[in-house]
C-alpha cells in the first residue's frame, strides 16, 4: 500500500513536492558536473581556496547550479566543520559576484522544497541512515552524537531535495578523500555511496577528476579503498613496440589514462623529458623501478611521481594483473618520452 502511494506521488508532476525515493538514489549530475563537484568538495576539505575558486567557475560553466554547489558546501560542514564550509561558501559568493559583474551567466537553480508539516527529522533520518549503512546503526557509546547523525545530518540535511542521496554521497566521498586520517569513514561512505546508487563508473570518475586536477594524493587515497576493477579499454597497439607482453589503454579526460598490464607485462626502460609522470595504482599488483635502484611495489593507492629525466619502467607482477592511472604533470613545451631497451627477463625476474 505504501509503495503504491509513493509510486503515485512520483508520477504527479502537477505540484512541486520532494523527490521520490528512486529519484534520490540517482546522481543528478552529468559526468562533467560530477567531476567538478568532486574537485569542489575535495578543495573544500583541503581549504585550498584558490583551486576551489577555479573549480567553482568550471562547475558553473558545466551548468552545475548555484543551488547545488551551495547545498554541497553547506552539507560539508558536517564533515569538515563550519570554518572550511563558511570559507568555501564565501568563495562561491565572490565567484557569483564576479560573474555578475562581467555579465557571465550562472544558473541559480531552485532551493530545496519546504518540508511537509508532519516531517519528523529523527524518524526520517533514521530511515535514510539505515538505507545508507545497509542496516540499522546505533551509536550507543555517544547517544548525543547518534542523535546528531540521525536527526540532523541524515534527517535535516539529507531531506533537502536540491541534491539527491546519491549526489550527497558523491560529495561526501570526495570530501573525505581530501582529509588525512579518516580512512575508516571514507571506506564506510564508499559503501554508503554504492548503497545510495552511485555506480562504480561514477566512483572511478571521482578518482579521475581528482587526478586530473592535481589532487594526486587524494586520488590515490580513494583509489586504494575502492577495491574495484577498472575498465581495461582497448589493446594498447600504438605503444606495443615499447612493451613486453599485452597491455590495454583506457583514456579518460584531463590527460588521465588507465593502463592495464597482464601478468609479467611491463614497458621498456624509458625516460620522460620535460614532464613529471605520476602513476596511481588502482588495482592488482605490480612494480616500478628506477635504474640502479630497488623496485618499488605498486598496489592500489600507491602514488609515484617519476622525476623528469629518470630512467625507469613500470609493469605487472608475475602473478597478477595490474592497472594504473598515468598522468603527465608539470609538462613543458616539447615534452617527450624516450623509449630505451626492454626490461630483460633476468632483470624482471630479479625483482619478483
Ligand atoms: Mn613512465
Amino acid at each position: 500500500m505504501l509503495a503504491a502511494l509513493t509510486f503515485a506521488a512520483c508520477n504527479n508532476t502537477n505540484e512541486k513536492m520532494s523527490k521520490c525515493e528512486n529519484e534520490k538514489t540517482e546522481l543528478s549530475f552529468t559526468a562533467e558536473q560530477a567531476a567538478w563537484m568532486s574537485v569542489i568538495a575535495c578543495d573544500e576539505a583541503k581549504g585550498d581556496l584558490v583551486s576551489l575558486e577555479s573549480a567553482i567557475h568550471s562547475g558553473l560553466k558545466a551548468e552545475l547550479t548555484v543551488s547545488q554547489i551551495k547545498e554541497a558546501l553547506s552539507q560539508l560542514y558536517a564533515y569538515t566543520g563550519f570554518p572550511r564550509s563558511l570559507n568555501a561558501l564565501g568563495v562561491l559568493q565572490r565567484v557569483i559576484g564576479d560573474r555578475q559583474a562581467k555579465g557571465v551567466k550562472a544558473i541559480m537553480g531552485e532551493d530545496a522544497s519546504p518540508l511537509g508539516e508532519n516531517y519528523d527529522a529523527l524518524k526520517e533520518g533514521t530511515r535514510v541512515q539505515t538505507q545508507l549503512v545497509g542496516k540499522a546503526f546505533e551509536y550507543e557509546f555517544a547517544p548525543a552524537t547518534d542523535y546528531y547523525l540521525k536527526a540532523h545530518l541524515f534527517g535535516d540535511i539529507f531531506a533537502r531535495d536540491n541534491l539527491t542521496y546519491a549526489d550527497r554521497e558523491l560529495v561526501t566521498v570526495s570530501v573525505l578523500s581530501g582529509l588525512e586520517g579518516v580512512e575508516p569513514q571514507l571506506k564506510a561512505h564508499i559503501a554508503g555511496a554504492r548503497n545510495m546508487g552511485v555506480t562504480e563508473e561514477q566512483l572511478q570518475g571521482i578518482v579521475v577528476a581528482l587526478a586530473a586536477n592535481g589532487l594526486l594524493a587524494e586520488a590515490g587515497r580513494l583509489a586504494g579503498l575502492l577495491q574495484t576493477e577498472w575498465p581495461q579499454g582497448k589493446s594498447n597497439d600504438a605503444y606495443a613496440q615499447y612493451f613486453t607482453g599485452q597491455s590495454y589503454l583506457q583514456p579518460y579526460f584531463g590527460g588521465v589514462a588507465n593502463v592495464t598490464f597482464e601478468p609479467r607485462c611491463r614497458n621498456n626502460w624509458h625516460v620522460h623529458h620535460g614532464a613529471v609522470q605520476v602513476l596511481i595504482c588502482v588495482s592488482g599488483k605490480g612494480w616500478y623501478q628506477e635504474w640502479g635502484k630497488p623496485a618499488v611495489p605498486l598496489t592500489p593507492g600507491t602514488v609515484i611521481a617519476i622525476p623528469e629525466g629518470v630512467k625507469h619502467w613500470h609493469g605487472a607482477a608475475a602473478d597478477s594483473w595490474m592497472q594504473h592511472l598515468a598522468i603527465h604533470t608539470q609538462e613543458q613545451p616539447g615534452a617527450t618520452n624516450e623509449w630505451l631497451e626492454p626490461v630483460s627477463d633476468e632483470q624482471y625476474n630479479s625483482v619478483q
